[in-house]
C-alpha cells in the first residue's frame, strides 16, 4: 500500500489502514480534549502536542510492562547520573523507535498536516552543553535499545543552554525557554519528593540503643520533585526512564521553623531554593566556581541516591546487597559528591558501619572521566564545602585519612601522598572531586583509547598506582538510530536497499558495503544522496544567514563548542591563507569550497567569543569578494544544537577534527560525520585515532603533532615566532588578520589575538599550521577526483559500525556494571 515511501521514514513500519485510522482518531481526540483546539484552526504547535500525546499513549503501556517485568525478575539495573542530557527533539525519535513514523505521517496527511512540519515545532531540549550531555542521551537510547534496565538521573533545568544569536558578528545569549509551551513527554511525579539539606551543623548524639550517630541539623531544606520522561528503545524493546529533579521550596510550615514566620525571608528562601533547577551552567570545560553549581550537584546526587535506596528497600530487607542490584555510573565529576552522600545515607540514616558502607559504596559506583584539562578538573574550596555540606566534609576527611593510610602502607612518600590526597593543599585548600570519584569507585574509565592511556600516564598515574589498576577504557559511541536512520533517511534507504534491512538491527552489516566502494553505480547513488542533503542545507543557510552557496562545492564542516583546544582558530587562519592564495592566483585551479562553522562559546569565555567574531568577520569579507567568483564561501550558522547537527551532518563532505593532540578526550561529532560518509581531516587525538585505524590511512587526512610530540614541544618550550617566520603563508594570514583586513572599521580588533598567539601559543596552532594547510591541499586534490573521493566516503561509512553506542554500552555492561542486556 506504500508504493512510494517517503524518504523520511523507514520501511520497517508499513502500516495498515486500520492502524492509520486509529492513530488519526487518537490525534484528533488529543487535539480536541487535551490541547483544547479545533482541527480547522489548530496551529502546527497544537498538532505537535496532539501528535506527541498520541504517540505517548503507545509508550505508556509498554513503559509499565518493562518496569513491572524488571521488578518481578529483580534484574540488576543501571543508574546513570549526569548533570547534562542533551536529548534534542523526541517526537521523531519516539515514532521511529516504535515503528510508527509512517503511521503518524499518513494519519496526519489525512488531516491535511505534514509530519515534518509538526516535528519541527518541538523545542530542542538542550539540557546540556555539548559532547558530554549528548553522550548521556545516546547512552540512554542505547540502554533501552539493547535491553539494559536503566534510569537516567539529572536536573530538569527550566532554562537549558542559552540560544545563540549572532549580531554584528558577535555572540549574544538569550534564555532558551524550552518549557514555555508545555512539554508533552514528561510526567510530574508529585509523590516522588525528597528532602535535600544544606548548611547547619553536625552533632554526635547517642541513640536509645546506646550507639552514637552523627546527626546533621540542616540550616535549609529544599525539596526535589521528580519528572519522568520515557526513553523508548529501538523497536520499542524497552522503555527506560529519564528522571529529572526540579527544586521546590519546602512547605511554609517547614520553612517557618527556619524563618520564624518571616514572610519576606520565606519568599527569599523560596527563590533561593528554586534557583537550583533554574539554569544549566553554560560553562563548558572551564568550571564556574560558584556556590550555586555545588548546590546543583549535591541536589541531584542526593535526590537520585535517596530514590535508588527507596527503590531498593521496596524489594530488599537491607542495603548490604545494593551493589548486586544496581550500578551507579558517575558521568564526570559533577555527581561525585554522591560518594560522600551514599556513605552518609548508609551510615547516618541506615545505621551501617563504616567498613560495610565503604564496601557497598565502592562496589556501587563507577566513574567516567571526560577531560584532563587542568582548568576543567573540578575542585571545591574546603570552607565552602564545610559551610554548605558540613557532614560530607567530615566524611571526605575520613575517606581521605584511610586512603592516605593505605597509600602510606604501600610505601608512598610525601610527594606521592600530596598528589593522591583528596585535598589539594597548594591553592588554598580544595576538595579534588576527580580524586573523590576515583577513590569511591571500583572502575574508572576514559572515553577513548588515547584518553584512557593519558589518564594512566598523567593526571591519574599516582592514584592508579596507589589504588591498584582501576582504569579501563570505554571508547564513546553514538546511537545510529538518531545519527543515521533519522538524521539521514535518504542514505539509510540506499543502504538498506543495497545491503538489506537487517542493517537497522545490526550495524556491523555496514562492512558489506566494502565491495560496493568499487562499484561506480553505487558510488554515484551514494553521492546523489549527499547532493540532496546539501541542497537542503543550502536552503537552511540561505534562510538563516542569507548566504547563497553552491551545493556542488565541497562542504567543509567544523561544528562543535567553540574552544581554543578544538582550534577553530587554526581553521579560520587556514581559510585566510587559502583566501590570500586565491587572490594571488585568481586563475589557479581552485575547487569550490564552503567552510561551515557552528558552535557556542561559554558566555564568559572571551577568547572563544573573539574567535566567533573573527570567523564572522572573515566570512563577511570573503563572501563579498567578487574576485573569488563564489569559489570560497564561509558560513557561520548560529545556535548550534542537536537539531542543527541533524541537518548539517548528512550534508558534510569534510569533517574537521583538528584539536591539539592529547586534549580532546574522544569526540563524538567525528563519529557522526564519518558514519554519514564525510572524510575526516584531523589530528591523532581522541577517537580520531580509532577512526583512523578502522577506515585506513587512505581514507582519512591525518596531520600534525602527536600527543607525545605536543608534550615534548611544551617541555622544550615552543616558540611560535619561529614557526611563523618559517612559514610565509602563515605569516601572510596572521598579518592580514592583525592589520585589520577583516575588520576595516576597527583595524586593531584582532591585533591582541594574533599577539597572544605569537607569545603563548598554548594550543600549538602555529606549530601545526603548515601540516594542516598541506593536508587541505590534499583534500582539494582528492575532491577533484570524484572516483577516489566517493570510494573513501563509502569506506568511511562501511568501517565505523564499531562506534555504535550499543557497542559501548555492551562493554560497560559486561566489564563495569555486570548487567546482562536482553
Ligand atoms: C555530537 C554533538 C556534540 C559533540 O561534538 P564534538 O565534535 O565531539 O565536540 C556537541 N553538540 C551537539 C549538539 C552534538 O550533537
Amino acid at each position: 500500500m506504500n508504493d512510494s515511501p517517503s524518504p523520511a521514514s523507514l520501511r520497517i513500519d508499513a502500516p495498515d489502514a486500520a492502524a492509520i485510522e486509529e492513530f488519526r482518531e487518537s490525534i484528533l481526540a488529543k487535539l480536541v480534549y487535551q490541547v483544547g483546539g479545533r482541527p480547522e484552526r489548530a496551529s502546527p504547535r497544537d498538532w505537535f502536542i496532539a501528535t506527541a500525546l498520541a504517540a505517548r499513549d503507545h509508550i505508556v503501556d509498554d513503559w509499565r510492562r518493562t518496569n513491572d517485568q524488571t521488578r518481578a525478575e529483580d534484574r540488576k539495573g543501571v543508574c546513570y547520573l549526569s548533570m547534562e542530557f542533551l536529548i534534542g527533539r523526541l517526537l521523531t525519535d519516539a515514532l521511529g523507535n516504535l515503528g510508527l513514523t509512517e503511521t503518524a505521517r499518513q494519519a496526519l496527511a489525512g488531516l491535511g498536516v505534514d509530519l515534518d512540519a509538526v516535528a519541527g515545532q518541538e523545542a530542542d531540549a538542550a539540557l546540556g552543553n555539548g559532547g558530554l550531555g549528548r553522550l548521556a542521551a545516546c547512552f540512554m537510547e542505547s540502554m533501552a535499545s539493547i535491553g539494559v534496565p536503566a534510569y537516567g538521573y539529572g536536573i530538569r533545568y527550566e532554562n537549558g543552554l542559552f540560544r545563540q544569536i549572532i549580531a554584528g558578528g558577535l555572540q549574544h545569549e538569550v534564555p532558551e525557554d524550552w518549557l514555555a509551551l508545555g512539554n508533552p513527554w514528561e510526567f510530574e511525579r508529585s509523590s516522588l519528593v525528597y528532602e535535600i539539606r544544606f548548611g547547619g551543623h553536625v552533632r554526635s548524639e547517642v541513640s536509645v540503643d546506646g550507639s552514637t550517630r552523627m546527626v546533621w541539623h540542616a540550616g535549609e531544606i529544599v525539596n526535589a520533585l521528580a519528572y519522568d520522561t520515557p526513553v523508548v528503545g529501538w523497536r520499542g524493546k524497552r522503555i527506560n526512564t529519564l528522571r529529572l529533579w526540579s527544586a521546590r521550596a519546602t512547605d511554609p510550615l517547614h520553612l517557618s521553623e527556619f524563618n520564624r514566620g518571616d514572610h519576606v525571608g520565606a519568599q527569599a528562601a523560596r527563590m533561593r531554593a528554586e534557583a537550583i533547577s533554574r539554569v544549566l551552567y553554560p560553562g563548558d570545560e572551564t568550571e564556574a566556581g560558584q556556590e550555586l553549581r555545588l548546590r546543583q550537584e549535591y541536589f541531584f546526587a542526593s535526590a537520585s541516591l535517596q530514590d535508588i535506596i527507596r527503590r531498593h528497600l521496596s524489594r530488599h530487607a537491607g542495603l548490604g546487597n545494593l551493589a548486586d542490584r544496581v550500578a551507579v555510573q558517575l558521568n564526570d565529576t559533577h555527581p561525585a559528591i554522591g560518594v560522600a552522600e551514599l556513605m552518609r545515607l548508609l551510615m547516618d540514616v541506615h545505621g551501617m558501619d563504616w567498613d560495610a558502607a565503604w564496601a557497598v559504596t565502592q562496589a556501587t559506583f563507577s566513574y567516567t572521566n571526560h577531560t584532563l584539562l587542568p582548568e576543567a578538573l573540578e575542585t571545591w574550596p574546603v570552607p565552602m564545602m564545610e559551610r554548605l555540606l558540613p557532614r560530607h566534609m567530615q566524611i571526605i576527611y575520613l575517606i581521605n585519612a584511610r586512603h592516605l593510610d593505605t597509600a602510606r602502607a604501600r610505601g608512598a612518600g610525601d610527594a606521592l601522598l600530596s598528589s593522591v590526597s583528596l585535598i589539594d593543599e597548594r591553592h588554598g585548600r580544595r576538595v579534588r572531586m576527580g580524586h573523590l570519584a576515583f577513590v569511591g569507585s571500583h572502575r574508572i574509565n576514559g572515553v577513548s583509547a588515547l584518553h584512557s592511556q593519558l589518564m594512566r600516564d598523567t593526571v591519574f598515574a599516582d592514584l592508579n598506582q596507589v589504588c591498584g589498576d582501576r582504569i579501563t577504557n570505554k571508547t564513546n559511541g553514538i546511537t545510529f538510530r538518531r545519527w543515521l536512520h533519522r538524521a539521514n533517511p535518504g542514505l539509510t534507504h540506499l543502504l538498506t536497499d543495497t545491503i538489506g534491512p537487517e542493517l537497522l538491527d545490526d550495524p556491523e552489516r555496514l562492512e558489506h558495503l566494502v565491495p560496493l566502494a568499487e562499484d561506480a553505480g553505487f558510488r554515484q547513488r551514494f553521492a546523489a544522496q549527499r547532493r540532496a542533503a546539501k541542497e537542503r542545507l543550502t536552503g537552511v543557510i540561505a534562510t538563516r544567514i542569507g548566504l547563497k552557496v553552491d551545493p556542488d562545492a565541497l562542504f567543509d564542516v567544523q561544528i562543535k563548542r567553540i574552544h581554543e583546544y578544538k582550534r577553530q582558530l587554526l581553521n579560520v587562519v587556514q581559510t585566510v591563507a587559502l583566501y590570500n592564495a586565491m587572490r594571488a592566483r585568481p586563475t589557479g585551479h581552485w575547487i569550490p569550497r564552503v567552510k561551515i562553522f557552528a558552535g557556542k562559546a561559554a558566555p564568559s569565555y572571551h577568547q572563544a567569543k573573539l574567535i566567533i567574531r573573527l570567523t564572522n568577520d572573515v566570512a563577511a569579507t570573503i563572501n563579498e569578494d567578487p574576485t573569488l567568483r563564489g569559489t570560497l564561501k564561509v558560513a557561520f550558522l548560529p545556535n548550534y544544537n542537536v537539531s542543527l547537527a541533524e541537518m548539517i551532518i548528512p550534508a558534510a563532505d569534510l569533517s574537521e577534527q583538528i584539536s591539539t593532540a592529547g586534549l580532546e578526550a574522544s569526540g563524538t561529532g567525528n563519529m557522526k560525520l564519518a558514519l554519514n560518509g564525510a572524510l575526516t581531516i584531523g589530528t591523532l587525538d581522541g577517537a580520531n585515532v580509532e577512526i583512523d585505524e578502522r577506515v585506513g590511512r587512505d581514507n582519512i587526512f591525518i596531520f600534525g603533532l602527536t600527543a607525545a610530540e605536543v608534550a615534548e614541544r611544551k617541555r622544550a618550550g615552543f616558540d611560535a615566532r619561529l614557526a611563523v617566520a618559517a612559514s610565509p603563508e602563515l605569516r601572510g594570514a596572521l598579518d592580514a588578520i592583525a592589520s585589520g583586513v577583516f575588520s576595516p572599521g576597527e583595524p586593531d580588533r584582532y591585533r591582541g589575538l594574533v599577539e597572544s598567539l605569537l607569545h603563548d601559543d598554548r594550543y600549538l596552532v602555529t606549530a601545526d599550521f603548515d601540516a594542516y594547510h598541506a593536508r587541505q591541499r590534499d583534500v582539494a586534490t582528492c575532491w577533484s577526483k570524484p572516483e577516489s573521493w566517493w570510494r573513501s566516503a563509502v569506506l568511511n561509512t562501511a568501517h565505523v559500525s564499531w562506534f555504535s553506542s550499543d557497542r559501548t554500552i555492551r562493554d560497560y555492561a559486561e566489564d563495569i556494571w555486570k548487567v546482562t542486556p536482553r
